[in-house]
């Protein structure tokens, strides 16, 4: 089958739409219409860097089921799925239903290929790299891993429920599950973009006490608020956010998370840590950065890296649509629409803070 998709080439700084070939489901994989998909700063990253090309990227589509392959049982043709992180469910971590730390994560949602080392993409008879996060959703049709689908509720857009499979989740999971934030529990958020949004909505359903948002864009900040934020800082103009947030909370908060890559960031997100407290990333930091080992040391204090918010997507994501249902995460507020004719320009707003969360609307 002919379909659109958006190629990653060497050297091009955004994807281009190009007509591909797609295979029909083998074992174990769905065909899933691509509705919409959420557009990541992990997609940004690998279309810039050096790797398998042409890549079909993005990791956030959502769509409906059109056709199942042998062996899956638990999605039917017409369903309406998100699709998320893709895992072996055989290793270690995914035995412990602990699927963003799957052993083979890099390979699985990274090397473009299924563990046979075919595609299920080419072009004029040449191979075209897919199977990005088992999905690569930038796509008008997805031959997904079934692994990767989530059925949701069909009464609720899919171009609402797309960011839910990678952004979004990751922020609510980092909090509710990854760091364990509770009540009376103090956090201090540094980036106030999908990630750190998403973790803001999630601090306040969990109870947190003192939810403070660091970020460099003062719009930003007074989502942040909107959306539950308790205390906001702009880094722009406080060069030294982490002793503001000692003072707002006396001791330093219970815990931080980190969704941006500044390596002040990651010196900020420990240097306001209470003794006993956790710090969180999502990223790899852009430049040198030496943790405080001291500060590490004295207070008992921990930096952890968290993927995918430490989530069984299957449980995270209907529970997030309920709590979107009841108004309590309103992560719609985060996204912004582009046609997929203008992926480019969704990259660009994306990488220049105008867009949190660009999602694009899939031709039909
Ligand atoms: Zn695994
Ligand atoms: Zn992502």
């Amino acid at each position: 089958m002919k379909i659109q998709a958006a190629v990653s080439h060497e050297g091009a700084r955004y994807p281009q739409i190009e007509a591909l070939d797609i295979e029909e489901p083998r074992a174990g994989e769905i065909l899933v219409r691509i509705v919409a998909s959420g557009i990541c700063h992990t997609d940004i990253g690998v279309s810039g860097r050096p790797g398998p090309r042409p890549f079909v990227l993005g990791h956030e589509g959502a769509g409906v089921v059109e056709r199942i392959g042998a062996g899956v049982t638990e999605l039917a043709p017409g369903d309406h799925v998100v699709l998320s992180v893709n895992f072996c469910g055989e290793c270690p971590s995914c035995k412990r239903n602990a699927h963003s730390y799957c052993y083979e994560v890099l390979p699985r949602n990274f090397g473009g290929l299924r563990p046979d080392g075919t595609s299920p993409l080419s072009k004029d008879g040449q191979r075209v790299f897919a199977r990005f996060f088992g999905q690569s959703s930038f796509a008008q049709y997805s031959l997904a891993d079934a692994r990767c689908a989530i059925k949701v509720p069909s009464d609720i857009p899919l171009e609402i429920l797309a960011p839910l499979g990678c952004g979004v989740q990751t922020g609510a999971g980092a909090i509710v599950h990854s760091l364990q934030v509770g009540p009376g529990d103090s956090v201090a958020i540094f980036g106030a973009g999908s990630v750190g949004l998403s973790a803001v909505m999630a601090a306040r359903l969990v109870g947190a006490e003192r939810i403070i948002a660091v970020d460099l864009v003062p719009s930003r900040l007074a989502l942040a608020k909107e959306l539950g934020a308790t205390d906001t800082i702009d880094a722009s103009n406080d060069a030294d956010a982490a002793k503001t947030i000692r003072d707002l909370t006396r001791y330093g908060v219970s815990h931080a998370f980190n969704t941006a890559n500044a390596p002040i960031s990651y010196t900020q997100s420990l240097q306001c840590l209470a003794p006993r407290g956790v710090a969180g990333f999502v990223a790899p930091p852009n430049g040198q950065f030496v943790p405080d080992m001291f500060h590490l040391l004295s207070g008992g204090r921990s930096l952890r890296g968290i993927l995918g918010g430490d989530t069984t997507p299957s449980l995270f994501i209907p529970m997030l649509i309920d709590y979107y249902r009841q108004g309590r995460f309103p992560f719609d507020r985060l996204i912004k629409y582009y046609p997929f004719s203008e992926i480019a320009q969704a990259f660009e707003d994306s990488s220049a803070g105008r867009a949190i969360k660009p999602v694009l609307r899939m031709p039909s």
